[in-house]
């Protein structure tokens, strides 16, 4: 191999040197690094390859080979290993990368090394087990008929194996004791290995059984016969159902469709903690099929084996959270993602994607049908409807045919006085329900004990240290917390400004609430759904197991229990606070606030019990509450829609928001002034470039983010306004380029951006 002299300053001139590898890692950078690599060829475009980094190792993607560098030949470093073990990248998949490198305007590096489960982007060489496929015989198949009735799991591993051959892990997941039958049956001669499971090839297909759900109401039989259609072409489909209308039946119908035709489904759910109970209901329906499940709970190694499965094409269904909506399916027939409206399909730190618009751009790259599916749709999806972007489907009555929207009422705080945060008339609605049998759910959005401590004599209440936050005091743990950082403390026996031991604490959250109904209502057995306990693995789904079976009288928590979850004898969803929102300075605040709302009320009276939502507040005459109490999103959603329209605000215009923090506040300021700079001169030759469209896009003034100050960082934000997503893009595609790159300075784009 060529090797210059030292000392060759290669710059921009092309070299030809024999073979350069061109590695993408996970670093926020736009270019790939080079490495030498002699025995990698074309083949290994999109593989996994470990490299040396500094002192370190680094797992990277392959996405080039050439002669060519801009390195010094003598400073380049030998690729470690191409980890040929594991099943690589496809042209889609890269596809799909590069539209979230350029839409997203983040390293193509970082986008691909994440969408990969952990286990296997660590820099070691793996090694996957052979994967055993087993098939049954001529004599399998009379012993089928013949086997005596006593042989019960022999006789089920044959039926199972008399559709089509199945691969070892397949059956060790569906049958118990699966290598014990295996091997009795290959003694036998009823059953053999026919080779090793090729990864590159689709596996056979095998007939799912579907198990027949209930029969569908009219709505909900127009909508599968609607969606059925249009298999097999980009169609973004809009669900909009009432709560409880059903949707999760259309859901199971459109993926038996599309196994029915021998394609995979993709569902996406809003929650981890809702990926169990969905997965259930998919295991009832399709007994079995292969169903893989990816979110960021899961541990190291069922992750890599779903996605294995899912890449390989033998997983028929994959369900999970915003990340799974990167996991290769190269038969992907369908794509569902329930609660479309949800924050949590946005990534909020780093690659700051939208796993709803992903999954659409991903529908359109495969030509499936995309479902999407809320009783809150936001505006955004409203928009495309109205733009014929997307097809409206609507379910506008309660599945259950008794099942009638629960009546909402409000109970005026200006008017009756709270203890602890609950009103008389709150406390003994939960009393009668809880005594008819019933159940109840008592909903406020802020966990701990109370959002603050107040000394009674100074009035100062502790703040963290390290954000512009009050700490919130977790009572049971004697602590005060914070709920931005993380920082802990010990609860002060006195004022740190005054010295008094009065300390208040003021407000509610969870803990308070609860101990309060404890209290109250000492026979009632009453559960705490939060983030606070539901941390260990498990326990969340504990206890809405214990709810589904009745073994809970009241269920008091965060939003965490607002989505999806179905519990036939909740007759009463008691609101304790939810004014808060009336004071954002989020635009979105609103349209969050009704969504939350209604999704929570959608809680009560789900199947034969009639259900009520009394909601405690302040503001009961306000249009937000009107809209809640009047249970229709779509005149909600207009009259939100009008006002956006007026404000040129989003779906009206686009926004892209630069968020920077530095630990010093001068560092800060000089960056988002030259920031402000850079995009002004980007401004002109867009400008240039772009002629009249310009006109429509506003750089804003940097400005304090809402939590101005977060873990000892400073925090600013930039907003850019336009009319076009096109002139967004292209003036991002100049701008961001020119925004310097500091060590002192941390910052990135958020496209899209849902908090503002
Ligand atoms: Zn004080
Ligand atoms: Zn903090």
């Amino acid at each position: 191999m060529a090797r210059l002299s030292k000392g060759f300053r290669g710059g921009n001139s092309a070299i030809v040197t024999g073979q350069i590898v061109h590695v993408a890692l996970d670093l926020p950078l736009a270019k790939p690094f080079d490495f030498h690599g002699a025995d990698v060829t074309a083949d290994d475009i999109g593989r996994l390859a470990i490299v040396p980094f500094g002192s370190r190792k680094l797992t990277g993607v392959i996405v080039g080979i050439s002669d060519k560098t801009e390195v010094p030949l003598d400073k380049l470093k030998h690729l470690l290993l191409v980890q040929r073990e594991l099943p690589k990248f496809s042209v889609r998949d890269f596809a799909l990368f590069r539209f979230c490198e350029s839409y997203y305007h983040y390293p193509f590096g970082p986008i691909a090394l994440n969408s990969l489960p952990p286990a296997m982007r660590q820099p070691k060489p793996i090694r996957l087990r052979q994967q055993r496929i087993f098939e049954i015989t001529d004599s399998g198949h009379a012993a089928l008929l013949a086997l005596s009735a006593r042989a019960v799991a022999q006789r089920t591993m044959l039926s199972s194996l008399s559709t089509a051959p199945q691969t070892e892990a397949h059956l060790k997941r569906r049958h118990d004791r699966a290598a014990s039958v295996l091997a009795a049956l290959l003694k036998k001669g009823l059953v053999a290995i026919s080779g090793p499971a090729n990864r590159a090839e689709p596996p056979p297909r095998r007939l799912i059984t579907i198990v027949p759900g209930p029969s569908p109401s009219d709505e909900q039989r127009i909508a599968i016969e609607r969606i059925s259609a249009a298999s097999g072409t980009f169609t973004p489909f809009l669900l909009f159902g009432v709560t409880a209308s059903g949707k999760t039946e259309v859901y199971l119908q459109v993926v038996a469709g599309a196994l029915a035709n021998g394609r995979q489904a993709l569902v996406l759910v809003p929650e981890i903690n809702l990926t169990p109970q969905f997965l259930r209901q998919v295991q009832q329906r399709f007994p079995d099929s292969h169903i893989a499940l990816q979110n960021s709970a899961m541990a190291d190694v069922p992750r890599m084996q779903g996605y294995l499965a899912a890449q390989s094409g033998q997983a028929d269904i994959v369900v999970g959270t915003r990340l799974a909506v990167f996991t290769p399916m190269p038969k992907l027939g369908v794509i569902v993602i329930d609660e479309e409206h949800d924050a949590s399909f946005k990534q909020q730190e780093g690659f700051r994607y939208s796993a709803r618009d992903v999954a659409v751009f991903r529908a359109q790259q495969e030509s499936c049908v995309v479902v999407m599916g809320s009783a809150t749709p936001s505006l955004e999806s409203l928009h495309n409807v109205a733009r014929g972007r997307f097809t409206q489907i609507a379910l506008t009555k309660r599945a259950a045919a008794s099942a009638v929207l629960p009546a909402i009422k409000f109970i005026d705080l200006n008017h009756e006085r709270t203890e602890d945060g609950l009103s008389v008339t709150m406390v003994k609605a939960i009393e009668d329900t809880v005594r008819r049998g019933e159940q109840a759910l008592v909903f406020i959005n802020r966990r701990g004990f109370s959002p603050a401590l107040v000394c009674a004599q100074c009035g100062a209440m502790p703040e963290c240290k390290r954000c512009s936050a009050r700490l919130v005091f977790h009572q049971k743990e004697r602590r005060l917390k914070c709920h931005h950082c993380g920082y802990q403390s010990r609860v002060p026996n006195a004022c740190a400004a005054c010295g008094s031991h009065e300390m208040i604490a003021a407000g509610h959250g969870t803990e308070r609430i609860e101990i309060a109904l404890r209290n109250k209502l000492p026979t009632a057995r009453i559960a705490r759904v939060d983030r606070d306990s539901t941390r260990k693995r498990g326990a969340a789904e504990k206890i809405f197991d214990a709810a589904a079976a009745g073994e809970i009288d009241v269920l008091v928590g965060t939003q965490m229990l607002s989505k999806g979850h179905d519990f036939p004898k909740i007759t009463l969803v008691g609101v304790v606070n939810a004014d808060g929102a009336m004071f954002s300075a989020d635009f979105r605040a609103a349209e969050r606030m009704v969504a939350q709302l209604c999704q929570v009320a959608g809680r009560a009276g789900r199947a034969d019990l009639p259900g009520r939502v009394l909601i405690q507040t302040r503001f009961a005459a306000h249009p937000l509450y009107q809209a809640v109490a009047a249970q229709d999103h779509a005149s909600f959603a207009t009259m939100a829609m009008a006002e956006r329209k007026s404000a040129n605000l989003p779906p009206y215009s686009f926004l892209a928001l630069l968020r920077a923090e530095a630990k010093s506040a001068d560092a800060l300021n000089t960056f988002m002034t030259s920031a402000v700079e850079a995009a002004n001169a980007a401004r002109i030759t867009h400008a240039e470039l772009a002629g009249a469209a310009n006109a429509s896009l506003h750089v804003w003034d940097p400005i304090p983010a809402p939590l101005s100050r977060k873990a000892g960082f400073e925090r600013q934000q930039l907003m850019v306004q336009a009319n076009s997503r096109g002139a967004l893009q292209q003036f991002l595609a100049i701008w961001l380029p020119q925004v310097s790159q500091s060590r002192t300075v941390k910052w990135l784009i958020d496209v899209d951006p849902l908090e503002v």
